[in-house]
């Protein structure tokens, strides 16, 4: 089951500390079509991790909002402590 997640356009630029402090509750994922990055909050990734009965090696999963590609979180541990990570699905 993938969801999209609504998002507001990103500006690049310095990132100041409160929003790094903001961004230690999120998980970045990556596109693995477009390479999209979009920053779920850690929580809501949580309770996806938490209802998904399913098989352990595959994340929580959300697809892309650009072009509706599968995303990969770029790294994050799952409840039962599996570690997904970007690099293990991208070449
Ligand atoms: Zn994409």
């Amino acid at each position: 089951m993938a969801k999209s997640l609504k998002k507001k356009h990103k500006k690049k630029g310095g990132i100041t500390v409160s929003r790094f402090l903001r961004e230690k509750n999120k998980v970045n994922y990556v596109c693995l079509v477009c390479d999209e990055i979009e920053q779920i909050p850690y929580d809501v990734v949580r309770s996806f991790d938490a209802m998904d009965h399913g098989d352990l090696t595959v994340p929580p999963q959300f697809s892309c909002e650009k072009c509706g590609g599968e995303m990969y979180p770029e790294y994050y541990e799952g409840i039962h402590g599996y570690i997904y990570k970007i690099e293990d699905v991208k070449k």
